[in-house]
């Protein structure tokens, strides 16, 4: 810190006078870019920052390349996130669910959420797991947090409504040689509903999990943002956008390099 603030008044001097020393200024002002880049490289070295996985396609799995598409449905792939790593695809099956049965077998919220499961089991594969540190997908039996933002010109508080889940990734490597750059994720899913709407929730917030990582603005669709009276079954627009971004490259899935 202190070296910096030395340097830093050593080079501003060189630039106060730099019309009658330019060869200093400039001989400066390359130490400096120098010194820059020797610090930067040892905050590479600190961090451990590497370069990640370049993005390519998976194969198709083979449970989506059995739905044929209906094109006159359509799909809403157009309103699907491209994160900084490509998109959120699994390409390793079954993916694996851990749910939170602590109120035994007969519990509403443990019956909704493995019904959730089955019914997207049909197009990509997956198990429960006993375990959470096993799974690639986590349901938390909770209401997610009330969150609120500051605002910056009034200084007021907005605070979001109410909500009934919330779904969020984890980037991670894996302990595989090489390792590879893989995701997880954590559904938090309200027990204060009824049967009907935890099954409609816990359906979409798991086609997120899946990599549909948007929504659609057809309130038949599963990935329709609001509540509706009556939670729809999974679409043909929905599997329709699930099978394109299934289409798309990942730095997921991939050995780092
Ligand atoms: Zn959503």
């Amino acid at each position: 810190m202190l070296a910096s603030f030395f340097f830093l008044s050593w080079f501003s001097r060189g630039v106060k006078h730099y019309k009658r020393h330019w060869l200093k200024y400039w001989g400066r002002l390359v130490l400096f870019g120098v010194v820059l880049v020797l610090c930067l490289g040892g905050l590479r070295g600190v961090y451990g920052a590497t370069s990640l996985p370049s993005l390519q396609v998976h194969p198709l799995p083979p449970t989506l390349r059995e739905w044929t598409d209906q094109e006159n449905a359509g799909d809403y792939f157009a309103q699907v996130e491209e994160t900084p790593v490509g998109y959120l695809v699994w390409s390793e099956f079954p993916v694996t669910v851990y749910l939170d049965r602590r109120e035994g077998e007969d519990d509403l919220w443990v019956k909704a959420v493995r019904k959730a499961i089955a019914a997207w089991n049909v197009y990509l594969p997956l198990v429960e797991v006993e375990q959470p540190e096993d799974a690639d997908i986590i349901w938390v039996r909770s209401r997610p947090p009330l969150r609120a933002t500051v605002n910056r010109e009034t200084r007021e508080l907005d605070i979001a409504g109410a909500r009934n889940a919330e779904t969020s990734y984890k980037l991670y490597l894996t302990e595989t040689k090489p390792p590879q750059l893989s995701h997880r994720f954590k559904i938090l899913l309200s027990p204060h509903q009824s049967y009907h709407h935890t099954l409609g929730t816990a359906r979409h917030e798991l086609g997120h999990a899946l990599g549909i990582w948007g929504h659609s603005d057809n309130p038949q669709d599963v990935l329709y943002p609001s509540q509706v009276s009556d939670p729809p079954p999974i679409s043909p627009r929905d599997l329709n956008t699930l099978k394109k971004v299934y289409q798309q490259p990942t730095k997921l899935g991939w050995e780092m390099p």
